[in-house]
């Protein structure tokens, strides 16, 4: 009979869960190790080094195997515990539960610096800047009856299925194009709560449209709300509109001849968004073309759920000027050149990457370590705030926290984001910025 004392079944449990975190890995890595593109200049090196990582996990599995029958070794599980392990509920979003521990106080004044750093974003979901309360004021307005507890329910969503029916929600719930002042309000809230003077916010209208809403009332509602913010002295919004991989080539294509039909001043761009194994980037490679002809800005989610040459397709094919999230580029040495020779700036989302799971589990292991360690130019993001119950303010304290980032080095990056962002005015904005840390940093200290 095995000792069945609350430890040691702890530790047991701990030891499944470990092991059920490796099969997890080891399914992803072999999930992208079967689709690592034939004939290529990086294929062979790419499925070596998959293969080793998928050997290293092998190992490992076995050696946790070991444990969980033999009397576990005190110093080895305490090595083995150290890694804080993610699971499959990470997905999940307790809003009772603090998103930070509580700062020691030294950490307290390096917070507070943070939070007002001026600073730009420019990876960020319009959809999901939503709270459940401008949810539930849309509701009311549309006269759509709800229940308090229902959108409780949605908002504290459990899994990656959950999270997809709380995103689809909220954008049904939108039913009229001045819904969108709503929408903006709290865009702006939560904007200036993060002294966030400069943004650049993806909207997807694909579902609106099909929803029965006028695209060009969206933009020009959109375009007016945001000079109407930068008149009164707020912060400087502008829109890339998603052409998204889910609802294929032509879809993208509609949406791109909308947007220059539409002629809003506010949007400057399109985003290659939605499903990144359903729209490889090869396929929106004309749609991207007449974009740049066009003078749009043009950007591309890329290697969050994919591997590295999603990344490298959405550079050299689609000539992306800037890479959403771009994790699995890690495992591709001669892409991470690429991306550093060409100064192609990383839209970082800490967060969500570790929300999604896929690629990184832990913060203290997100490559933006290594990407701004080697050079990539690395600006940091939310992607969701209110969805994922995140600021961008939280974002710089996990960097700080997990990551071993510096103040100076996390002003360097709010730095990068600003000179990566598309407006016209970015030295300007990043010198005035630059001015006002100067003078935060000596009166606070730090
Ligand atoms: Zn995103």
């Amino acid at each position: 009979m095995p000792d069945s004392s609350p430890s040691v079944s702890v530790k047991l449990q701990q030891v499944l869960d470990q092991i059920r975190a490796v099969d997890r890995d080891l399914a992803d890595l072999r999930r992208l190790r079967a689709r690592v593109p034939e004939g290529r200049a990086f294929s062979e090196p790419l499925q070596v080094a998959f293969d080793k990582q998928i050997n290293e996990l092998l190992n490992r599995k076995i050696s946790l195997e070991e444990l969980e029958i033999e009397d576990p070794d005190q110093e080895l599980l305490d090595q083995l515990f150290a890694v804080d392990v993610a699971t499959s509920s990470r997905i999940r979003v307790d809003r009772a539960k603090p998103v930070l521990a509580t700062p020691t106080a030294q950490e307290e004044q390096i917070f507070a610096f943070l939070k007002a750093m001026p600073k730009a974003e420019i990876h960020l979901h319009m959809e999901a800047c939503i709270s459940k309360d401008t949810l539930a004021g849309m509701l009311e307005k549309n006269q759509v009856p709800y229940k308090e507890a229902d959108l409780d329910k949605l908002y504290n969503f459990k899994n990656l299925q959950e999270f997809i029916t709380l995103f689809l929600f909220i954008i049904d719930s939108i039913k009229t194009p001045d819904d969108f002042e709503l929408v903006f309000k709290n865009l702006r809230e939560y904007l200036e709560s993060n002294s966030v003077r400069y943004a650049e916010v993806f909207l997807a209208p694909s579902r609106m449209v099909q929803n029965g809403l006028d695209f060009n009332e969206i933009a020009r509602t959109l375009d007016d709300l945001a000079t109407r913010c930068r008149r009164e002295g707020g912060p400087d919004v502008k829109y890339l509109f998603d052409v998204s991989r889910t609802f294929g080539v032509e879809n993208a294509s509609k949406n791109l001849q909308r947007i220059l039909a539409a002629r809003a001043d506010n949007i400057i761009g399109i985003g290659l968004g939605g499903a990144e194994l359903m729209g490889p980037a090869r396929e929106f490679k004309d749609v991207f073309a007449q974009a740049r002809a066009e003078g749009l800005r043009a950007v591309a989610h890329a290697g969050e759920d994919d591997g590295p040459w999603s990344v490298r397709d959405a550079v050299e094919i689609l000539k992306a000027e800037r890479i959403g999230h771009g994790t699995s580029a890690i495992q591709d040495p001669s892409l991470l050149e690429l991306l550093k020779e060409k100064q192609i700036p990383i839209e970082i989302c800490l967060t969500s990457n570790i929300f999604t799971g896929k690629y990184v589990r832990q913060e203290k292991d997100h490559p933006v370590r290594r990407y701004y360690d080697e050079g990539l130019v690395c600006t940091i993001n939310t992607d969701d705030p209110e969805i994922f119950n995140v600021t961008l303010t939280d974002e710089y304290i996990k960097l700080y926290r997990h990551l071993g980032f510096s103040v100076s080095e996390l002003v360097d990056m709010n730095r990068q984001t600003f000179i990566s962002s598309f407006s016209n005015d970015r030295a300007k904005l990043w010198k005035q910025a630059s001015a006002e840390i100067a003078q935060l940093r000596e009166e606070m200290q730090v």
